[in-house]
């Protein structure tokens, strides 16, 4: 499952058209509105956080993209919170860029925010969301785009 964070642009005489809805119905996508600023016959903005398949993902894009809807992936960048972390070590599994490892002998997980990538990968495997993707970074862009 890929999971990013886009910020789209809807061109004005599009903002009556159910994008979001056809991004589930037709690309089998899931999503979560973060921020959304669109009015009938004006330029609309939303910030949207999109999971699916890579291709369905993509596909999904292009179709807004025939619409003249402009999609800018944001970075997102990770973090873990500490009072949730229980040291399980299932992250470690899906981390590609050995951001988070176990130190053995004591068995602790370590996560180096400087390794991570932010691929998000990590965010639904762990049993108490512990890792989180942190908005304020992205939100404070957002505005200067917006
Ligand atoms: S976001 Fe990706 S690179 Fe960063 S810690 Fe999680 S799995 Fe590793
Ligand atoms: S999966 Fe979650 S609880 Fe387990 S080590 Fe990773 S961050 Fe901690």
């Amino acid at each position: 499952m890929h999971t990013q964070i886009y910020v789209l642009r809807f061109p004005k005489d599009t903002s009556d058209r159910p994008f979001v809805y056809r991004l589930v119905k037709d690309y089998d996508l899931e999503f979560n509105i973060l921020k959304a600023d669109i009015l009938l016959q004006r330029e609309g903005m939303m910030i949207l956080e999109i999971k699916g398949a890579k291709e369905s993902v993509k596909a999904g894009l292009d179709y807004l993209r025939g619409y003249g809807v402009s999609a800018q992936r944001l970075a997102s960048r990770i973090r873990r919170d500490e009072s949730k972390c229980f040291q399980c070590g299932a992250c470690t599994g899906v981390c590609p860029s050995g951001a988070l490892s176990i130190s053995r002998p004591q068995m602790t997980v370590l996560f180096d925010a400087e390794r991570c990538t932010g691929c998000n990968l990590c965010v639904p495997i762990c049993p108490v969301r512990a890792m989180e993707i942190s908005l304020d970074r992205d939100m404070a862009l957002a505005e200067d785009l917006a």
